[in-house]
């Protein structure tokens, strides 16, 4: 299964960018799909541009949009599987009200975030991301803003799949993407992704001093949505892994009455008053 293609990524040299590519690549042949199973739909960023770097179907969206377009892709096709990805700056500031409603809506999607704590494309703004008392040109005094904690938003939307991991781990994070893609519905997964250029604090050894991985702790249940919160708050945020997952509730597709079984995009939908109807019909 080939989900390489011949277009060169234009990310720095170092970039973690490239470990998630590879590891979406490795994750999707590992589940055994084939490139035009595949749908990676991402939005605007340096990590946006990851779209044009896998062989499969791929729309490199608009700033803070990749997840309403991913789930429209997934409502017409639920035969695709579909991955949105996009930066912190994307799904956290601009993209937050659509991220947090794509998570409690619960459509059966992996959303992958490449959290560098800055904005990279632009040259080097605080992101929400960024610690208080980050300096950058927005913030020359640093930031006197509090960083927002992405994984607890997770959970307090109603996640059912929350991860987060590191780019240097690759193994750790295409065995991650692979359980959120098997996931069945919208799985959360955050990753540390060092943008080499414009960070010089949150750098590859200072990930490496301060994450927590979750395999420390063999105890650990990620099926309690309480010992999760409590973990993230211990650590800070810094742990990765599998955080939480439940099985057991349905995916939005699942439960939306009337939703038909055959995928819209292979439906008959040549305009006439007949088909209108029907597909009317099936929504009542
Ligand atoms: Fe990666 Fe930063 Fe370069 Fe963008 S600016 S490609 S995030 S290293």
């Amino acid at each position: 299964k080939e989900f390489r293609n011949n277009v060169k990524p234009n990310w720095c040299p170092g970039c973690g960018d490239f470990s998630v590519q590879a590891a979406i690549q490795r994750a999707a042949a590992a589940v055994g799909l084939e490139p035009e199973q595949l749908a990676v739909i991402s939005g605007i960023g340096c990590s946006g541009r990851i779209s044009g770097y896998i062989n499969a179907y791929g729309l490199h969206g608009i700033h803070g949009r990749a997840l309403p377009i991913a789930q429209g892709v997934k409502l017409a096709n639920r035969e695709l599987t579909v991955i949105a990805s996009g930066g912190d700056g994307d799904g956290f500031a601009i993209g937050m009200g659509h991220t947090v409603h794509a998570i409690r809506r619960n459509l059966d999607i992996t959303y992958i975030v490449m959290d560098n704590q800055i904005y990279g494309l632009t040259k080097g703004q605080t992101s929400p991301r960024s610690a208080e008392g980050f300096k950058t040109k927005s913030t020359p005094e640093g930031s006197i803003e509090n960083t927002l904690s992405p994984l607890e938003i997770a959970l307090s939307a109603g996640a059912t799949f929350v991860a987060q991991s590191f780019s240097s781990d690759i193994k750790q994070l295409t065995s991650l993407i692979e359980a959120g893609i098997k996931h069945k519905g919208f799985s959360f997964i955050n990753v540390f992704s060092p943008c080499v250029t414009f960070n010089k604090i949150n750098t590859y050894d200072w990930f490496k001093e301060h994450i927590v991985n979750l395999e420390q702790f063999p105890d650990y249940d990620p099926t309690s949505r309480v010992a999760a919160m409590n973990k993230i708050m211990e650590t800070g945020g810094m742990l990765t892994g599998l955080i939480y997952q439940d099985r057991e509730r349905q995916s939005y597709e699942e439960l939306v009455p009337g939703f038909k079984e055959a995928a819209l995009a292979k439906q008959d939908l040549t305009l006439s008053r007949d088909n209108f109807d029907k597909l009317l019909a099936e929504f009542k």
